[in-house]
């Protein structure tokens, strides 16, 4: 199995439950935090995250941000937002990757970071 070793920078949420909806499996975050896709089939891991203190449960899968296509819809910091449109940058050096968000700016994210998507 191919594991690409890039996503070690992602925004984590409490009690996170990692799940593969078409094996039906779940799995350790240890399992599946290379690539966060199903070391069996590599469908994107389903997250569950459980906050206590607000009772609020969110599900979303991570893509790597150069996997990210225009019509995603993304978390960010709290608020979902469309992605209109992904610029990974020339200078390689400074590994970088621009991120158009409808309705609000551009962020940019590192090569090696991970975005929380809605599924
Ligand atoms: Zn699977």
């Amino acid at each position: 199995m191919k594991q690409t070793k890039y996503i070690k920078k992602e925004i984590s949420y409490p009690n996170e439950i990692y799940k593969c909806t078409t094996c039906n499996n779940e799995y350790n975050k240890e399992d599946v935090e290379l690539n966060w896709q199903c070391p069996e089939c590599d469908e994107y891991i389903l997250i569950e995250s459980y906050d206590e203190e607000t009772s609020d449960i969110t599900i979303f899968i991570r893509k790597r941000a150069d996997q990210l296509k225009k019509g995603n819809y993304i978390h960010y910091y709290g608020e979902m937002y469309q992605v209109v449109g992904v610029t990974i940058l020339d200078d390689k050096k400074l590994g970088k990757i621009w991120i158009g968000l409808k309705g609000f700016t551009r962020i940019e994210v590192d090569v090696n970071e991970c975005v929380n998507c809605v599924p």
